[in-house]
């Protein structure tokens, strides 16, 4: 170990250099020689979480950079969530003879990263990882890169006194909007006749609810929330449309964009999704988002949503959103009945194997009688395709920043590295960024699971269990990708079969497989369930639980009922009559 007055290593001057900027917590994992710097941070007090798969490791730092508002140590480009990134590399003076896992990481991330640099000599590590840190941070937030060649971790410095310092850095400047094009804007909002605010995940990472409230409550702007900026205002609330999506894209002519890019997501601001006459106002943080798509380049504002909604809204002061009578307003709110009643009546539908929709709904009842959705206690974690998609609706989110799925990339295999990134966030080691709802302390992550995507990453329950992090995972299992794989048992064996047999189906994965051994085998709870009695009881123990726990849920799939309950039953009797 360096003592300050010894010649520093280099394994320590990146660690001393991460402490020094304000980094608490780093997601990593380790190999020789990186295993140096991760000693050395944590004997300098910084938390290291050992993870099982960098994959996992990398999506949690950017998880914990967007619930945090701060970079993440540790796949960020795609969400705009800020990450610095650090990996070890091969000697220098061996670059291109083959050295031990050598690989040219500039050059393979230098186009997905806004800073991509390898210390040329231990004197300057400090500044690049100060560097990379701030470009990770500042202007839209991205990943910082630092490659680190194995001679610099392991070189020592002739003396500490030729090693800069890093230090804390100020929060990102934030900029506003001129005010000719502010005004011009609010005159077109007060124009509409069908005006729609669009809340993004960027408006989350901004932390600007506050100032997104004053302006939906004061001017009646009915909103749509993307995926990830529910809860920026509550679900609960009077103007959310989510319920009535393809409706309020349909009529909206004048769309208010708040950190959401136009993209797949929103349908590329295009028709038929989107009404063809409609004109979105994108405020964005990254100048080359304004125009892209649907967007209107000539009404785009570049600035932070934090300065430019409290001028916009004083623009707008003592004018609200209420015409004498609007077919928009009809509309929405008959489309808002007619989807909510939908949901209601498969939510009751009771049949065995349990749907998705009655799954879910016993889950999200016995959730809210031990934590209500006021309280903002629990945050929710969803991935998988089916199950992301059905859960997101009926998991109402009131506070901003508690719910986290698989984002712009749509990346299956984040979930569990993003429940370890919450947990870290908002319960190990708490920062005064992540604060959502009116209890500051302790939040229980919940992860719904399809069983395809907790297989991208399902070792983390053991990372989970050794940190005592107690998510509470739910997997709905229908043995399949997406929704799985449609044969009845009898016909899914014979798939298998050796003459004749076409192999299974590339949704096919094991049916009724036991995952929730995974949480037992690591020291966490692990229950399987078919019925809705036990799902709530699996659901409460669960939720009590301090440990990770696993919730097997053997739900219904591909088409409905066609495959036999508890297959392996029916299996042996089929071997049994061959
Ligand atoms: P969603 O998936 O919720 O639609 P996106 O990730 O597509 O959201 O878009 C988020 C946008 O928010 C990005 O274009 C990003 O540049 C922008 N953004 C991030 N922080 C801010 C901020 N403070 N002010 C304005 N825009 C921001
Ligand atoms: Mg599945």
């Amino acid at each position: 170990m360096t003592s300050s007055s010894a010649p520093p290593t280099g394994a320590y001057i990146i660690a001393k250099a991460l402490r020094d900027l304000g980094v608490t917590v780093i997601f990593g994992i380790v190999g020789i020689p990186v295993v140096e710097i991760a000693e050395q941070a944590i004997n300098l007090g910084i938390r290291f979480i050992g993870f099982r798969n960098e994959q996992a490791a990398g999506y949690a730092a950017t998880a914990y950079g967007y619930l945090t508002g701060k970079p993440g140590i540790g796949n960020s480009s795609s969400n705009a969530f800020p990450m610095l990134l650090l990996a070890g590399s091969s000697e220098t003076h061996l670059v291109t003879k083959g050295a031990f896992q050598e690989l040219d990481a500039i050059s393979l991330l230098t186009p997905h990263t806004k800073l991509a640099v390898r210390p040329p000599a231990l004197e300057s590590i400090p500044h690049l990882i100060e560097s990379a840190y701030r470009s990770s941070w500042y202007g839209r937030p991205g990943t910082g890169f630092v490659d680190l060649p194995a001679d610099l971790i392991q070189g020592t410095a002739d003396s500490a006194e030729d090693i800069p310092q890093t230090a804390p850095l100020p929060p990102p400047p934030a900029s506003g909007a001129d005010n000719a094009k502010l005004a011009a804007i609010a005159q077109l909002l007060k124009s509409a006749k069908a005006p729609l605010i669009v809340v993004g995940k960027g408006a989350a990472y901004a932390q600007a609810e506050s100032s997104i409230r004053a302006l939906v409550d004061q001017t009646s702007i009915p909103f749509l929330p993307s995926p990830m900026g529910k809860g920026v205002l509550p679900d609960s609330h009077p103007a959310n449309t989510a319920s009535a999506r393809s409706t309020a894209l349909q009529h909206a002519d004048v769309v208010l964009v708040l950190g959401a890019r136009l993209n797949w997501i929103f349908h590329f601001g295009d028709a038929p999704k989107w009404n063809p006459a409609a004109r979105f106002i994108q405020v964005d943080i990254e100048p080359s988002e304004i125009g892209r798509n649907g967007g209107d380049a000539a009404l785009g504002i570049v600035g932070d949503i934090n300065v430019v909604v409290p001028q916009l809204l004083s623009l707008l002061s003592g004018w609200s959103y209420s015409p004498t009578s609007s077919p928009y307003l009809s509309a929405l709110a008959a489309a808002k009945r007619k989807n909510e009643d939908k949901a209601a009546s498969a939510a009751a539908k009771a049949t065995l194997p349990l749907t998705y929709a009655h799954a879910f709904d016993v889950i999200k009842r016995t959730l809210h009688s031990l934590s209500p959705p006021d309280n903002g206690g629990i945050v929710y974690v969803s991935e998988g395709a089916n199950t992301m998609d059905i859960s997101r609706s009926v998991f109402p989110v009131q506070h901003p920043r508690l719910r986290l799925d698989a984002g712009t990339y749509a990346t299956m295999g984040v979930g569990l590295g993003y429940a370890i990134a919450a947990h870290e966030a908002y319960n190990a080691s708490p920062t005064p960024e992540a604060v959502s709802g009116p209890k500051p302390g302790r939040k229980k992550i919940v992860a719904l699971e399809g069983d395809s995507a907790f297989g991208f990453s399902a070792m983390e329950v053991e990372t989970m269990a050794r940190y005592q992090i107690d998510v509470l995972i739910f997997v709905m299992n229908n043995g399949g990708v997406y929704h799985g794989d449609s044969d009845s048992a009898e016909e899914w064996l014979e798939r298998q079969g050796g003459s004749g047999g076409k192999g299974l189906r590339s949704t096919s994965l094991g049916w009724e497989v036991r995952y929730e051994k995974i949480a037992e085998a690591c020291g966490g709870l692990g229950f399987f369930v078919r019925t809705p009695e036990e799902l709530a009881t699996a659901t409460e123990e669960g939720f009590k639980a301090r440990v990770p726990v696993v919730v097997n849920v053997v739900i219904e799939s591909g088409k409905k009922g066609k495959l036999e309950f508890g297959w392996q039953a029916s299996a042996k009797k089929a071997q049994k009559g061959k």
